[in-house]
């Protein structure tokens, strides 16, 4: 079953967070609509019944990086 994956990237200088654009992450299942392998003739009630509707909750990332967040890199630095 398909998700996606939330990153927001925690900059530690700064302490300014960013988030990054959401990712799905394919489960590559035939029994998952969102999935890359799901049968194109699976569709309606067969389909309802046997296949996932719904992604997965997304997982979440909060990776710290020990720099500047981009905004304050561009700004020329904190000091
Ligand atoms: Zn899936
Ligand atoms: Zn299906
Ligand atoms: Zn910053």
């Amino acid at each position: 079953m398909c998700k996606y994956r939330r990153v927001r990237n925690v900059y530690t200088q700064c302490g300014h967070g960013v988030n990054l654009p959401e990712v799905e992450i394919n489960c590559e299942l035939d029994n998952c609509v969102f999935s890359a392998r799901h049968p194109e003739d699976c569709q309606g009630e067969a389909c309802r019944n046997r296949c996932w509707q719904y992604h997965q909750y997304p997982e979440q990332y909060s990776p710290n990086i020990n720099t500047l967040c981009p905004a304050c890199q561009a700004a020329g630095g904190a000091q």
